[in-house]
Parts: C-alpha cells; sequence; structure tokens
C-alpha cells in the first residue's frame, strides 16, 4: 500500500496558477531544496505542521465537477511524492479535470512518468545550471533542473518556464545568459517574475 499524499495547503479556487482556466491548487509538502527566497518555507519539511487529507480534497473536487476547469499540485516540491502523485493526477483526471504541476525539476526521473498524465506544467528554471547551488544550497541541483526541463521541451505538453528575480541572486548579466541558455533547449519566452522578498527563507534577503 502506498503511502497517502502529504498536503500542506489547499486553495480552492485561483484564477492565476493555471492559465486561463480556473483552477484549485494542491500545496505538496517537502522539498529537497532550500532556495535562499523560497517564501513557502513551511512547505520545505517531508512532514508539516499542518496535514490536509487527499481524501476530503477528491470529495470537495467531486462537488466542483462543472464549476473548476483544473487541479494543480504546488508545493513544496510535488515529484518529491511521485508515486502518490501519480495516483492524484488520475483520479483529478477521472473527475473530468485538467492537470497541472509546479515544479522547479529536482528529480527529471520522477518527472518523466508524470508526464502522460499532465495538461500543463510550470516550471522554474532558477539560474544558469552552475549556479544553482547558490539559490538552492544543494549541489548538482542545476543539471538536474535544466534536464527536466529538456523533458519537459521535448515532451510537448503545455508549459510556461519562469525565473525568480532576487537581485541580490542573479544579476542582469546572468539573467541574458539564462534567457540565452533556455533558448537553446526551446524556451522561446522565460517569464520573469519580481521576488516577493517579505518572507524569503534567509533573511537576510528580505
Ligand atoms: S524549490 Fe520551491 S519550494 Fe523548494 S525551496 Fe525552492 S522555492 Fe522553496
Amino acid at each position: 500500500m502506498q503511502d497517502p499524499l502529504r498536503i500542506g495547503g489547499f486553495t480552492p479556487l485561483t484564477t492565476i496558477d493555471y492559465p486561463g482556466e480556473l483552477a484549485a491548487v494542491v500545496f505538496c509538502q517537502g522539498c529537497p531544496w532550500r532556495c535562499r527566497y523560497c517564501h513557502n518555507g513551511h512547505l520545505i519539511p517531508a512532514r508539516g505542521m499542518k496535514s490536509l487529507a487527499w481524501g476530503n480534497i477528491l470529495r470537495f473536487l467531486e462537488r466542483r465537477r462543472g464549476l473548476l476547469d483544473a487541479v494543480v499540485f504546488s508545493g513544496g516540491e510535488p515529484t518529491l511524492q511521485s508515486r502518490p502523485l501519480l495516483t492524484a493526477l488520475r483520479e483529478v483526471r477521472a473527475l473530468g479535470f485538467k492537470t497541472g504541476l509546479h515544479t522547479a525539476g529536482p528529480w527529471p526521473e520522477r518527472l518523466e512518468p508524470l508526464l502522460p498524465e499532465l495538461d500543463w506544467v510550470g516550471m522554474d528554471l532558477k539560474t544558469i545550471p552552475d549556479d544553482y547551488p547558490r539559490i538552492t544550497g544543494a549541489p548538482g541541483s542545476g543539471v538536474r533542473a535544466w534536464q527536466s526541463a529538456r523533458l519537459l521541451r521535448e515532451s510537448g505538453i503545455q508549459s510556461e518556464f519562469r525565473v525568480t528575480v532576487h537581485p541580490g541572486l542573479i544579476d542582469e548579466a546572468t539573467l541574458r545568459e539564462l534567457e540565452e541558455q533556455a533558448l537553446r533547449i526551446g524556451v522561446e519566452h522565460l517569464v520573469v517574475q519580481r521576488c516577493v522578498t517579505e518572507y524569503c527563507l534567509d533573511e537576510g534577503l528580505r
């Protein structure tokens, strides 16, 4: 029997988390990285203070058929729980909703089997590969994230790639280099988001 999906939060309705669709967002608990600008620090531990039951969310979604278009799995890093996530994606599709994922791509090998169950993916490209550990605190994270980005591009799934810019972490020249490297893997448009600094994990960045 597989572990249940650990969930640290739920938003029943949003218009901004899946482009053009009314969506609910499930915030999965746990992330392998500790990005200095992370504003969801409470979702980083594998087990959080708050825990919501997937079964209850599924029952809520059953009652939202015809009212919602999509369900997005966000985090934390949803692919940390790739097996229960795969089951949840199938259950969501069986209810008639589109499926979305927010990921930073730390595990290309876990992302790949999820792709056939996804209609849209929003992926963070944090910086150029060599520079990743300075943001994520995780050696090798850049290579893995960019491998995930390549897989996502090759899958042909509708996607959006975005970069969060904190001036203390990424300068203009690195941003230009990032855009060029992204273009080389087929990412023609990179959404640049300004960092919301109030809740940065690293207090020095607030
Ligand atoms: S990958 Fe996302 S959830 Fe994980 S630490 Fe970085 S910003 Fe936070």
